[in-house]
C-alpha cells in the first residue's frame, strides 16, 4: 500500500473530535476549581468519571478499536493518541492503559477466549471496568526471562504464585493477563500467560506505588498466593502450551519466534503518546514566549528562544513520523528488519524528554513552578524513556536488528 501522509477528512474530523475532547475534559473542565488534569495528578487518584466520558463518546471500549480499525493506514489511531496524551498523559494512559490487555489477550487467545475476555476488559459505557497486563516482577523488567511468577498445573486448573510490580490498572482491573512461568529452565519459553480476575482468591493489590508523573494512572504491586485460576483461563489452551513446550525443548525445531515483532508492533503506539506530550509542551512555549516580554520584546524574539522552538517542532515532527511509520507497518504487517518500532519508541522518548527541558526553560522561573503546566509535562515526559521497554533496551534491540548478517 502506498503511504500517503496527506489527512483524509474524516482522519482530521476524528481528530478534531480527539482533541475536543482532551481540551474540554482534561485541560479545561475543573474539579474543585482546578482544571481536571492537574487534579488527578496532585490528588494521584484514577479518573474514572473521564475514562466513563470518553466511554460514552466512543473513546474507550471495544467501540473504540473497531473504529480506528476501519482505518488500513492505522493513522488514525496516531492521531487519537497524540491528541488524548496532549490534553494529559496519565488520564490518556487511564483510557487507553487497558489496551496492553487487550493486546496480550488476543495475541496469545484462542477465538473463544477473545470473545468472551475482551468486552469484559472494558465492561460497558455505563459500567466501565479497566484491564491490566501484568509481566514485570522485583527481579525481572527488562530482562523478562527471569520471572519467577510460577504457574503450576493441579485438578481443574493452575495456581498461580509470585509477585508483580509497577502494574498499570494492577489491581483495579477486572481482568489482569498476567505473565507466569510453567516451566522456569526453558526461560521466557517456559512462559505462558493467564486470565486472573480481581476478584480471584490469593490475589491481592499490596500496594499503590506513587510516582514522579502520570499519575493518573494507577500503577500497583500484586501478590499471588496459591490463586487457583482455571483450565479455560490459560490463554491459548493446554494444546498449544504442550506444543510450545514441546519446541523449546527441542530448539532444532523452534522456528523464530514472532516476539519481536509483537514488540515492534506496539512501541510506535507508546512512541505517538510521547509525542503527545511533547507537543503540550511545545504549544505551551509557543504561546508564552509570544506572550513574555523581556528587554521591551516578546521573548520570542530573542533568537536564543527561537531557535528553541525550531528545534523543538522539528523533532517533534521527526518523531510523530517515525511513529506513523512504525504504525503503518504494524498494521500492513510490514516485517520490522531495522527494528522501526524501536527506532519510533526510542526517538519520540528523548523529543518528549528534551522538549519538555526546553519548555522548562523558556517559561524561566514560572516553568519551575506548579502554576505552569510545563513542570506537570516534563514529569510525565520521563517515563517514556522507561516502560515498555527502556530507552537501552530499544538501542540493543536496534543495533543488535541493524547489525544482523544476511
Ligand atoms: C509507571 C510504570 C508503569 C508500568 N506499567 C507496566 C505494566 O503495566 N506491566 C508491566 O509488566 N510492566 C510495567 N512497567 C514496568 C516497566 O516495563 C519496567 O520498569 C521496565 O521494563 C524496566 O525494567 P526495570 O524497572 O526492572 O529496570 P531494569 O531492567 O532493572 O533496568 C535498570 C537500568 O539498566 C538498564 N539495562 C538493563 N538491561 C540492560 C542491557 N542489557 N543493556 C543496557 N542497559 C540495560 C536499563 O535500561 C535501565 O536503565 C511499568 C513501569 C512503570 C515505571
Amino acid at each position: 500500500m502506498v503511504f500517503d501522509l496527506t489527512l483524509t477528512d474524516e482522519q482530521q474530523q476524528t481528530r478534531q473530535w480527539a482533541h475536543d475532547f482532551a481540551r474540554r475534559e482534561m485541560r479545561e473542565a475543573t474539579v474543585d476549581g482546578v482544571p481536571v488534569h492537574r487534579h488527578y495528578d496532585e490528588a494521584e487518584e484514577f479518573p474514572w468519571p473521564v475514562v466513563q466520558k470518553a466511554a460514552g463518546i466512543g473513546l474507550y471500549g471495544l467501540d473504540y478499536y473497531q473504529m480506528v480499525g476501519q482505518d488500513p493506514s492505522g493513522i488514525t489511531s496516531a492521531l487519537v493518541l497524540e491528541e488524548t496524551f496532549w490534553g494529559c498523559a496519565g488520564i490518556g494512559l487511564a483510557i487507553f492503559g487497558s489496551g496492553l490487555a487487550l493486546a496480550g489477550l488476543v495475541a496469545t487467545g484462542t477465538g473463544e477466549q477473545i470473545g468472551t475476555w475482551a468486552p469484559r476488559i472494558f465492561g460497558t459505557p455505563d459500567d466501565v471496568k479497566v484491564g491490566a497486563y501484568a509481566v514485570s516482577e522485583p527481579g525481572a523488567g527488562s530482562d523478562v526471562s527471569r520471572i519467577r511468577t510460577r504457574a503450576t498445573k493441579v485438578d481443574g486448573g493452575w495456581l498461580l504464585d509470585g509477585e508483580k510490580i509497577w502494574i498499570t490498572n494492577g489491581g483495579i482491573a477486572d481482568v489482569h493477563v498476567v505473565v507466569a512461568t510453567v516451566d522456569p529452565s526453558l526461560g521466557h519459553r517456559g512462559q505462558a500467560s493467564f486470565l486472573v480476575t480481581g476478584d480471584a482468591e490469593g490475589f491481592a493489590q499490596t500496594k499503590k506505588t506513587r510516582k514522579l508523573g502520570i499519575r493518573a494512572s494507577h500503577t500497583a504491586e500484586l501478590a499471588m498466593t496459591d490463586c487457583f485460576v482455571p483450565d479455560e483461563q490459560l490463554l491459548g489452551g493446554q494444546d498449544r502450551l504442550d506444543a510450545k513446550l514441546e519446541r523449546a525443548r527441542n530448539p532444532d525445531r523452534e522456528r523464530r519466534s514472532g516476539a519481536l515483532s509483537t514488540f515492534e508492533a506496539t512501541r510506535p503506539i507508546v512512541g505517538i503518546q510521547a509525542v503527545g506530550v511533547a507537543r503540550a509542551a511545545y504549544d505551551a512555549s509557543v504561546t508564552y514566549a509570544r506572550q513574555r516580554e523581556t528587554f521591551g520584546v516578546p521573548i520570542v524574539q530573542h533568537q536564543a528562544i527561537a531557535f528553541k522552538l525550531a528545534d523543538m517542532a522539528t523533532d517533534i515532527d521527526a518523531a510523530r513520523l517515525l511513529c506513523w511509520r512504525g504504525i503503518n507497518m504494524a498494521v500492513t504487517q510490514t516485517p520490522f528488519l531495522h527494528a522501526e518500532g524501536s527506532m519510533a519508541k526510542l526517538h519520540a522518548g528523548r523529543v518528549a524528554v528534551r522538549v519538555a527541558d526546553e519548555a522548562i526553560q523558556i517559561h524561566g522561573g514560572f516553568g519551575y513552578s506548579r502554576e505552569f503546566d510545563v513542570e506537570k509535562f516534563s514529569r510525565d515526559a520521563k517515563i517514556y524513556e522507561i516502560f515498555e521497554g527502556t530507552k537501552e533496551i530499544q538501542q540493543l534491540v536496534i543495533s543488535r536488528a541493524i547489525t544482523r548478517e544476511g
